[in-house]
């Protein structure tokens, strides 16, 4: 950080700032000035409250330097990273940094055995890697559906074993994670949780993939800081995930940030999927949406398919049809082309 000193501070004021810096073992580099003197503070200080400068006489304001996040960043990995959802018949199927557009697809939440496996079925045929569906819902009422739980974890691993797509599905509580990450290839962590610091903690101890998705009221920082807490238990197999965030327009459920892509992607090595069913609200936008996801440059989307949409248990007005979905795949493939990407 530099620590910028009002103009005119005295040198007993100056004193005091590099005597804080020096007990925090950092180094102080002042910069006398004709109108004020800034000083450079060397050393890892990402550890260190700024409040306990911002509060020092003669401080007029502190610029950070150093990103809050340190193995999310860029500049601690140059190249992409990429995430290995399956392996399947001795290849990796992976999200982010191989020149490549991964498609999940699913019900929201998953309602029965046969909906679960008719659905797995039709997204595999269409093109998809992963096979997506809540078990555990995360719903605005709590009389709404809340999913099946455990039963559900089992229809998808059966899906898993019929169709070879990866699983992906959210987890709501620590004490959940052991029995997700037994059924499940990947965990999603979803936007009302992305702060759940326990929660990613939990996940971070696990060592499972993680599909992190952005709080609808989150930052990009706070994102990636929610993503440094899975990364600090030495879990780097987590995916970001723009899922569309709240702003004044009420006539989608949500506005995706498709600034979102490009801009996480330069702050970030990890991968970034888009979840154009969210982000949206309305299945008649999930195509377009899609399209410019991968314009943007997403390594991955995440669609909500469902057999019958308007039988749906969740989400039914997001969720595409297969055939909605195949046609999806057709356009995606041709946006992808021109990416010099595959699907
Ligand atoms: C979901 O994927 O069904 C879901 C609840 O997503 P989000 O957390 O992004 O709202
Ligand atoms: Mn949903």
């Amino acid at each position: 950080m530099v620590i910028i000193m009002k103009p005119g501070a005295s040198g007993a004021e100056i004193a005091g700032v590099i005597a804080r810096i020096e007990a925090h073992q950092l180094t102080p580099h002042p910069i006398y000035g004709e109108e004020r003197t800034v000083i450079a503070v060397v050393g890892n200080d990402r550890p260190v409250d700024r409040t306990t400068f911002e509060t020092l006489a003669g401080v007029d304001f502190i610029q950070a330097i150093l990103k809050p996040y340190k193995l999310a960043s860029r500049e601690f990995r140059k190249d992409d990273s990429a995430v290995t959802l399956i392996e399947r018949n001795g290849k990796a199927v992976t999200v982010g940094g191989n020149g490549h557009v991964t498609l999940i697809a699913g019900p929201c939440a998953c309602e029965s055995r046969e909906q679960v496996l008719e659905t797995a079925l039709m997204v595999k045929e269409a093109g998809a890697q992963g096979f997506r569906g809540g078990a555990f819902k995360p719903r605005t009422s709590p009389y709404s559906f809340q999913g099946h739980g455990e039963k559900a974890l089992q229809w998808m691993a059966e899906a898993r074993e019929v169709t070879g797509l990866a699983i992906v599905t959210e987890v709501m509580s620590p004490e959940q994670v052991p029995m997700v990450a037994e059924y499940a290839n990947v965990m999603q962590i979803g936007a009302r949780n992305m702060q759940n610091f326990a929660l990613l903690n939990a996940v971070g101890m696990s060592m499972k993939p993680v599909l992190l998705k952005r709080g609808m009221s989150a930052t990009m920082e706070e994102l990636l800081m929610a993503a440094e807490y899975i990364l600090s238990h030495g879990n780097y197999n987590v995916m970001l995930c723009e899922r569309g965030i709240r702003t004044f327009e009420q006539y989608t459920r949500n506005t995706t940030d498709i600034n979102a892509i490009p801009a996480l992607k330069a702050l970030s090595h990890l991968p970034v999927v888009l979840d154009p069913s969210h982000a949206t609200g309305k299945s008649e936008y999930v195509i377009a949406i899609a399209r410019a996801g991968i314009a943007a440059g997403a390594d991955g989307l995440i669609v909500e398919v469902h057999p019958e949409p308007s039988k749906a248990m969740s989400d039914g007005a997001q969720t595409l049809t297969p055939k909605a979905f195949e046609s999806m795949v057709r356009q995606c493939k041709r946006i992808a082309a021109a990416m010099d990407k595959e699907i």
